[in-house]
C-alpha cells in the first residue's frame, strides 16, 4: 500500500459551501478531525482551500454598481475570515494550529519569493502548524491569476515535493461520459497516457468553483508526471480522506506517477510556462541535440534569433526553426547580450541543462 508521508489536500467550493453559498460547517468539520487524525499519526499535511468567494457571497449582497471582478474581490476578502476563522476553531478543538498563508502565481514566478513561500511552509510543517493556503484574490488580476485552485494545489503539491496530492470535489472522479449519464464509468486509474481519457471529459464547469474536470486532469496528469500520485475523491463522502489514505475508499480517480522524479528546480520551472519573458529561437541542429536523449544545454551558436526583452536568470521559451516551442528554460544572459552575439560563441552555455525543461515530446 502507498505511504502518504507529506501530503496536499485540495478541498473546493462545491465541497466547502452548501447550495445556497453559505459554508458547510458540519462538512468543514468533519474534514479537520480527518486532517488532524492523519498529521497526528504522522503525516505531513499541507491544505488548499478555496471557499472565501462563496462564503463571502453568502455574506453580503453587493450593489448594482460594483462590477464583477471588485465583488469576487470584496467576497473573497469577507469570506476568507469566515472560513478562516472556522478552520481555527475545528482545527483548536483537535488540539492543532492552522496557518493562513495567501498567495499569487507571480509569487511562483520568482525563484526568491518561490523559496521563501517554500521556507515558510516547511518551518509550518515543522512546527505541526497545518498551513491553509488560498489565492489571494484581492490583488490577482486577471490574466495572472490561477485557472483555479486546482493549479494553485498543483504548484504547492510539486513545490513541496509531496507524494501524493488528494484533489477534493463533489464528484467521485474522472468518468467516461458526463457522471450523471447512463452508461459512464468511473476511471479508476489513468497512466501515464493521459491524451487518452482527455477525449470523455467535458470542458464543462459547476457550482460555486472556478475549475471544471478538464483543468483538474490536465493539472493532475502534469503533477503525475512530476513522479507525484494525484488523486481525485468526492469530498462530499464521509471519512473520504481516511478512507483514501487507509486503502478503503473505492471510488476515485488515480493519476499514477511517473517513475523518474524531477529535481526541484525543473519542477519550478515546468510551472514557469507562462513567466517567459522572451524567446529563443534555435537552428534545426540545437533542436535535435536538445531533444536527444543526451543531456544538452543550448549554446549561443545555435540561436538563430531572439525576441523580447529579458534579463539574465529569467525565464525564457526555447522554439525551433519553424517557431514550434520546444521548451522553457532560465537564460544565463540578457536579451541585449544575446541579440549582439547570434551564432557567436559565448563563453557559458545560454540555457543549462539542469536550467531548461523540454516539453514532452
Ligand atoms: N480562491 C477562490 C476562493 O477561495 C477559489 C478558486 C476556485 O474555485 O478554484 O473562493
Amino acid at each position: 500500500m502507498q505511504k502518504f508521508k507529506r501530503i496536499t489536500i485540495k478541498i473546493g467550493s462545491n465541497v466547502l459551501a452548501k447550495n445556497d453559498g453559505s459554508l458547510n460547517t458540519e462538512r468543514i468539520t468533519e474534514l479537520v478531525n480527518q486532517i488532524s487524525a492523519l498529521q497526528k499519526a504522522g503525516t505531513e499535511v499541507i491544505v488548499v482551500s478555496s471557499g472565501a468567494v462563496a462564503a463571502g457571497r453568502g455574506e453580503v449582497e453587493v450593489s448594482k454598481k460594483t462590477d464583477l471582478v471588485s465583488a469576487k474581490q470584496v467576497w473573497s476578502a469577507v469570506g476568507q475570515v469566515k472560513l478562516m476563522s472556522l478552520y481555527i476553531q475545528r482545527f483548536e478543538a483537535n488540539d492543532l494550529h492552522c496557518a493562513q498563508v495567501l498567495t499569487t502565481k507571480e509569487n511562483f514566478a520568482d525563484r526568491r519569493h518561490y523559496l521563501t513561500m517554500k521556507n515558510c511552509i516547511t518551518s509550518m510543517i515543522e512546527n505541526h502548524v497545518v498551513p491553509i493556503v488560498n489565492e489571494n484574490d484581492t490583488i490577482s488580476v486577471t490574466e495572472l491569476m490561477f485557472t483555479d485552485n486546482d493549479e494553485l494545489s498543483g504548484f504547492i503539491a510539486s513545490m513541496m515535493n509531496c507524494d501524493s496530492l488528494i484533489i477534493l470535489s463533489n464528484i467521485d472522479g474522472v468518468y467516461t461520459g458526463a457522471p450523471d449519464k447512463e452508461g459512464s464509468e468511473l476511471i479508476r486509474k489513468i497512466d501515464t497516457n493521459f491524451a487518452a481519457v482527455e477525449k470523455y471529459i467535458a470542458p464543462t464547469k459547476s457550482g460555486f468553483g472556478r475549475g471544471g474536470m478538464l483543468t483538474k486532469c490536465s493539472i493532475a496528469s502534469k503533477i503525475a508526471s512530476e513522479g507525484i500520485n494525484v488523486y481525485i475523491a468526492n469530498g462530499t463522502r464521509p471519512n473520504v480522506i481516511s478512507d483514501l489514505v487507509n486503502g478503503k475508499l473505492k471510488d476515485f480517480t488515480h493519476f499514477v506517477p511517473h517513475t523518474k522524479k524531477a529535481t526541484s528546480v525543473k519542477k519550478w520551472l515546468a510551472h514557469s510556462q507562462s513567466f517567459a519573458k522572451g524567446v529563443v529561437t534555435v537552428n534545426s541542429g540545437a533542436m535535435q541535440a536538445l531533444l536527444s536523449e543526451k543531456a544538452s544545454s543550448l549554446l549561443s551558436v545555435g540561436i538563430t534569433a531572439v525576441s523580447g526583452f529579458f534579463e539574465k536568470g529569467d525565464i525564457v521559451a526555447i522554439c525551433g526553426p519553424q517557431g514550434e516551442q520546444i521548451g522553457i528554460g532560465k537564460t544565463a544572459y540578457s536579451s541585449e547580450i544575446l541579440e549582439k552575439s547570434i551564432t557567436k560563441k559565448l563563453s557559458k552555455p545560454v540555457v543549462h541543462y539542469d536550467y531548461m525543461v523540454l516539453n514532452e515530446q
